[in-house]
C-alpha cells in the first residue's frame, strides 16, 4: 500500500481492482487472515484482513521490518513479448533490481509497445507482485526507451559512470562473472537476441560481452540466472 491508502496509523484500505482480484481469486484471502503487507518505500510487516468487498480490503497493520537491500543493478531489458512481460517484471522486483529500462531493439516487434500489458497500472501491478514475494517495498526506477539509437547516444553514456557494464549475449568470449560487489549495468536482449550492430554499439560504450554457457535461455530465465550469478 502507499500513504494514500492509510485510514489511520494502524489501518489501511486497498481499493485497486487488480489488487482486490488478486487477494480474492489468487491468494483466496478471507477476513481474519494474516498476510504480509508493506508500505511502498517504507517498512513491511503483518496485516490482518478485517474486511474484503467491492469497496476495498481493510487491514489492521503492524510494520516492524526494514526491506532488504536492493541489488545495485541497472537492467537494460529489450522489451519482452507482452505474454512474457508480467513474469519478467515480477522476477526483476523479486530479485531487487534498482533500476529498469525497457528498451527497443531491432528484434523487438514494434507492436509490443502498443500492448495493453504496458499500461502503467498493469506494469505497477506486476512489479508490486515481485516486491511482495520478496518482502520488499522499494519499486525500481523505471524508464521506457522505445528508440534504441537516441537512448544509447544521448542518455546511456551519462548513466554508466562508475559502473561495470555487461551485455549478455550467447557466444561471447567471456563467461558471466560471479559474486560482484560493484554497481552493474546489464543488457539483456529480446527473444531473437541482439543484432551484431547493437552488440558493437554497446561494446563501444564499454560493455563487455558475457555468456552463460551453451544453453540458450528464455529472457525471464536469463535475467534470473544472470542476477543470481552476478550477486
Ligand atoms: N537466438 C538468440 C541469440 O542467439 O541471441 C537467443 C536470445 S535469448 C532467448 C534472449 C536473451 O537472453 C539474449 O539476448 C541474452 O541477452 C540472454 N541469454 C539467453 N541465453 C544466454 C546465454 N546462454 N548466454 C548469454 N546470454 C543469454
Amino acid at each position: 500500500f502507499d500513504d494514500r491508502d492509510r485510514l489511520d496509523t494502524r489501518h489501511v484500505r486497498l481499493s485497486d481492482p487488480e489488487r482486490l482480484r488478486h487477494l480474492r481469486d489468487v491468494q483466496r484471502a478471507e477476513p481474519g487472515d494474516e498476510l504480509s503487507v508493506g508500505l511502498l518505500g517504507g517498512r513491511w510487516g503483518r496485516g490482518r484482513l478485517l474486511s474484503l468487498d467491492a469497496a476495498g480490503a481493510v487491514f489492521e497493520i503492524h510494520l516492524d521490518r526494514d526491506p532488504p537491500a536492493p541489488l545495485p543493478v541497472h537492467l537494460l531489458l529489450a522489451l519482452p513479448r507482452p505474454r512474457m512481460l508480467a513474469r519478467t517484471l515480477e522476477h526483476v522486483t523479486a530479485l531487487g533490481v534498482k533500476r529498469l529500462t525497457l528498451l527497443h531493439t531491432r528484434r523487438v516487434e514494434k507492436s509490443y509497445w502498443q500492448s495493453p500489458e504496458l499500461r502503467p497500472e498493469k506494469i505497477r501491478h506486476h512489479l508490486l507482485l515481485g516486491l511482495e514475494q520478496a518482502r520488499d517495498t522499494q519499486l525500481p526506477h523505471l524508464d521506457f526507451e522505445p528508440r534504441f539509437k537516441p537512448f544509447i547516444e544521448d542518455r546511456l553514456p551519462g548513466q554508466l559512470a562508475g559502473r561495470r557494464a555487461l551485455i549478455a549475449h550467447p557466444g561471447m568470449a567471456e563467461t558471466c562473472p560471479r559474486g560482484l560487489a560493484e554497481p552493474v549495468t546489464l543488457a539483456v536482449g529480446p527473444e531473437g537476441g541482439f543484432i551484431p550492430y547493437e552488440v558493437e554499439r554497446l561494446q563501444a560504450l564499454g560493455f563487455t560481452g558475457v555468456h552463460l554457457g551453451e544453453r540458450i535461455l528464455r529472457v525471464e530465465t536469463a535475467v534470473t540466472a544472470l542476477l543470481a550469478r552476478l550477486f
